[in-house]
């Protein structure tokens, strides 16, 4: 197997972003994923669960949007072939976690492929309520929150992923994510949630 470093990439210690500009976007933190129960159990995401909790209750208290991507799949999804059956719509699994349950308030869009924008409203629901900011984090890093990532970056969108909100597979995969952040998509890679202050 090839041996690779991680090129450099930016990480900047904190940001502050206008609240009422700025949507925070929590990818698929759903038992499949988050509990080791789940179909689809990312180990590592569990240490995010308590940064991203703190990151929201700040957000909502800013008047920042909080936006929740739900991954959901039904009978035969082609997808069952790549990952096994996962988030099957109405079960324990597709739930959101409880420690990040939705509050009133919250929107939660439900997506059935990697991308969150992709056959989804969230473009149209950013735009109505004049988000230029989207402040990203959740799980697969290399897979679900990449793709709304990239979809959010290509739409023109700031994108701010913060290290400590986000999970991978492995090593690679995690700073690949990142890489492909900052580098790429020229969005902001923020060392914690606890950097992102939002402002009026
Ligand atoms: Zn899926």
């Amino acid at each position: 197997m090839a041996s690779v470093e991680v090129p450099e990439y930016e990480i900047v210690e904190s940001v502050e972003l206008k609240a009422r500009e700025t949507a925070v976007i929590v990818v698929d933190m759903q038992n499949d994923f988050v509990k080791p129960q789940g179909k689809l159990y990312v180990p590592t995401a569990e240490k995010t669960v308590e940064p991203i909790r703190r990151l929201l209750n700040r957000a909502r208290s800013a008047g920042a949007r909080v936006f929740y991507t739900q991954d959901t799949h039904y009978d035969n999804d082609p997808e069952y072939e790549i990952w096994g059956e996962h988030v099957r719509y109405g079960t324990w699994g597709w739930q959101i976690i409880d420690e990040l349950k939705p509050r009133e308030g919250d929107i939660v869009v439900m997506k059935t492929r990697y991308d969150g924008f992709y056959g989804t409203p969230l473009d149209d629901l950013l735009r109505v309520y004049g988000i230029k900011n989207t402040v990203i984090v959740g799980t697969v890093a290399n897979i679900c929150v990449l793709h709304t990532a990239a979809s959010a970056s290509l739409r023109w969108y700031k994108v701010i992923v913060p290290m400590d909100g986000i999970s991978a597979l492995t090593d690679f995969d995690y700073h690949a994510t990142l890489r492909q952040v900052s580098w790429l998509y020229k969005g902001l890679v923020v060392k914690s949630v606890d950097g992102i202050r939002f402002i009026d």
